[in-house]
């Protein structure tokens, strides 16, 4: 008998980090790999936060502290969120090893067996993930292509019964960099504050608050009544191109809820480290922060710019120009038909059908035979991903590199004789 719980096979990943060796694997075979995979900004911490790190290191800041977080960067988190005009207090702030970890914490703590949560497909992988872990039904609310991956109200209300617990929000959006207008956001609020059943909580993940570009970012909790049903969760990963410092936040309705998060930190980590704590906080205030993250963002919305246009000139790729975040997501079903590799998954073993999706096979086309290195549909979401062939292409690299990614993706499409060898090349080893 396999020695593991239940539990521990139904959690899912999240493939960014299990590509690594893929790419190895390419790389030993001579490719040079433009990594379009990867979510984080390319630029390095900016100067005044590393020298923050470093001061908090020399003064010896390097003990265990509060497991709730810091006063002073639960003070400047709550500050950060009433200057966006939620209602904010440090005393309801919680502090994590990254945005991540709400994700799961907050299922475990509102989410019984059998009760139903909500998140949007695609979507980060995390949301789904976990509803298996716990044992949750996993509930998604599929972005459409031609809504522009946006949702309505009426979709939302759909899906919301009297078991609904919890409903995942993201905006901007990771993949489709998607962000509702005003009006939608009032819209989807007052669904959520009249049809949500009692206790019910609504996440909101934020992480890509600062990274928007022809639009403003506005909080759902910053809307009449959303205060104290919503969870509202950022970090410093993106807007300060610092995923490896690992530190998030998430405002709670309540002080009691703030403590059974607290109580979750405490179980299981302690504490996030101090130094980086205070070095976030300073992230948060310093006069700085407004230059810094222009500079960041003006960058993406080029890149973005070349891209998406690049794309688009590629017979059979449709795609969108996104109003946030630093992904693209095309809809690739065109050159999937050009090669052939609807045909070829079709064609595939039962077992190994059901395991994969068409798009799969493309992308490891992409990344094997060509270089670039994608995130294919099921990565943000496996319940009906199968019918959808869109790629993630991360923006956060190098224009020159960029450029090269779309033209080797141009090539790509038109080398059907490729594909076809390289199906027969991984014939029964293809693990994704
Ligand atoms: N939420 C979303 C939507 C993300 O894309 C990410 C990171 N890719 C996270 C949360 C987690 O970020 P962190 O590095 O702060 O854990």
């Amino acid at each position: 008998m396999a020695p593991y719980a239940q539990r521990a096979l139904r959690i899912g990943t999240e493939n960014t980090f299990r590509l690594g060796p893929m790419i190895a694997q390419a790389e030993a075979r001579g490719l040079r790999v433009i990594r379009c995979n990867i979510g984080e900004p390319d630029f390095p911490l900016p100067d005044h936060i590393r020298d923050e790190i470093k001061r908090q290191l020399d003064a010896g800041n390097t003990h265990y502290c509060e497991p709730q977080g810091v006063l002073s960067l639960r003070d400047a988190v709550a500050r950060h969120m009433r200057a966006q005009g939620i209602d904010a207090a440090p005393e309801r702030v919680v502090i994590f090893p990254g945005a991540k970890v709400p994700i799961g914490f907050a299922q475990q703590t509102y989410a019984n067996p059998g009760d139903e949560i909500i998140y949007p497909s695609p979507g980060f992988p995390i949301y789904e993930s976990f509803t298996g872990y716990i044992d949750a039904v996993p509930v998604p609310l599929y972005l459409r292509e031609e809504r522009g991956f946006a949702f309505t109200a009426e979709d939302l209300a759909r899906l919301i019964t009297p078991r609904t617990r919890l409903m995942f929000l993201n905006f901007p959006s990771n993949p489709t960099g998607g962000v509702p207008s005003t009006g939608d956001l009032a819209e989807i609020a007052e669904v959520l504050r009249t049809r949500l059943p009692p206790g019910a909580r609504v996440f909101s993940d934020e992480i890509y608050e600062d990274i928007v570009f022809e639009v403003a970012h506005r909080s759902i909790a910053a809307l009449p009544g959303m205060a104290e049903r919503t969870i509202v969760v950022s970090g410093v990963s993106k807007s300060y191109a610092w995923t490896g410092g690992r530190v998030g936040w998430a405002l709670l309705p309540t002080v009691e809820e703030a403590q059974l998060f607290r109580n979750l930190n405490i179980n299981y980590f302690s504490c996030v480290a101090a130094y980086t704590q205070e070095a976030a906080r300073v992230a948060l205030d310093s006069p700085l922060r407004a230059a810094t993250l222009q500079r960041m963002v003006d960058s993406f919305r080029a890149r973005r710019d070349v891209v998406v246009d690049g794309l688009n000139r590629i017979e059979g790729v449709r795609c969108a120009l996104p109003p946030g975040a630093f992904y693209v997501w095309p809809n690739v079903r065109g050159v999937c038909e050009r090669l052939g590799v609807l045909a070829a998954h079709a064609a595939l073993p039962e077992d190994e059908r059901s395991r994969t999706t068409p798009v799969t096979l493309l992308q490891m086309f992409l990344l094997m035979r060509h270089g670039v290195a994608t995130l294919d549909r099921k990565s943000f979401g496996r319940i009906g991903a199968d019918r959808e062939q869109f790629l993630r292409l991360s923006v956060a690299t190098s224009l020159a590199d960029l450029r090269e990614a779309v033209q080797r993706i141009a090539r790509a499409s038109q080398d059907g004789a490729g594909f076809e060898s390289f199906l027969r090349e991984t014939a029964g080893a293809r693990p994704w």
